[in-house]
């Protein structure tokens, strides 16, 4: 389970300090996902920043799984990050020099690769349906297969946590609501947590927790 306990963030600034969270706590078990909306600047990035163990709270407590990962040493929490936690992102962050089959792999190069993985790349692949895509290169590909291949990698180490910072953002209705099916569905297929922030409200709706970030502070507004 993810559990964030009284997180607050504030950001150095020369004129003080900017608060961008304040008390903020979130819990989420096995399995279950979570939406967050809030205006643009609200601090859903820094939130999800955060609970991905990329960015340390100013205060407050982390545990996914009964580990707080904060209190790692900084080789172990880049290794617990890149086998628990799974992320998208806006814009993707794919490798162009590599392929499609390549950029899913990307995550299981940091360990010794797991024997079967390549082949559950492509499973993965088939599933989010770029199966003829294998050896294409990421500026051949979509907007929305550019996602797709995102979301493959981003669940390749079978993490327990899926992370996805507007996830649709960049993408036509059309496309985004093929894009938003798959967030949907694939981490539920896995049991994989998921925390997802966007501004669309009919994606929102498909998960099972709705937070609002208001001045700071989050809001439940159904579980
Ligand atoms: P959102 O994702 O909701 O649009 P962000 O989390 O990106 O919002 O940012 C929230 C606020 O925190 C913004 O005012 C932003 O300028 C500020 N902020 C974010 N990251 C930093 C940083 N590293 N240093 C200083 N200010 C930051
Ligand atoms: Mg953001």
């Amino acid at each position: 389970m993810l559990k964030a306990e009284s997180i607050c963030k504030h950001f150095p600034r020369h004129t003080g300090e900017l608060t961008v969270l304040r008390n903020v706590s979130l819990e989420l078990e096995k399995g279950r996902s979570a939406v967050i909306l809030g205006p643009s600047g609200s601090g859903k990035s820094t939130l999800l920043n955060i609970l991905g163990t990329l960015e340390p709270p100013t205060a407050g407590r982390v545990r996914l799984d009964d580990c707080d990962p904060y209190a790692l040493p900084e080789r172990e929490l880049a290794r617990f990050r890149n086998r628990r936690i799974g992320f998208v992102f806006q814009d993707h962050h794919l490798l162009p020099q590599c392929t499609v089959l390549e950029n899913v792999l990307l995550p299981t190069l940091a360990d010794r690769p797991a024997a079967d993985a390549e082949a559950r790349a492509r499973r993965l692949l088939e599933r989010v349906g770029l199966a003829e895509r294998l050896d294409h290169f990421p500026a051949e590909l979509s907007g929305g297969e550019k996602q797709r291949v995102a979301v493959a990698r981003a669940l390749i180490n079978r993490p327990g946590l899926l992370l996805a910072d507007e996830p649709t953002g960049n993408l036509d209705r059309a496309t985004a609501n093929v894009g938003g099916d798959l967030l949907v569905e694939l981490p539920r297929e896995h049991e994989v947590m998921q925390v997802v922030v966007t501004h669309s409200e009919s994606l929102a709706e498909r998960f099972d927790r709705r937070y609002d970030l208001v001045d700071g502070t989050l809001v439940l507004r159904y579980a």
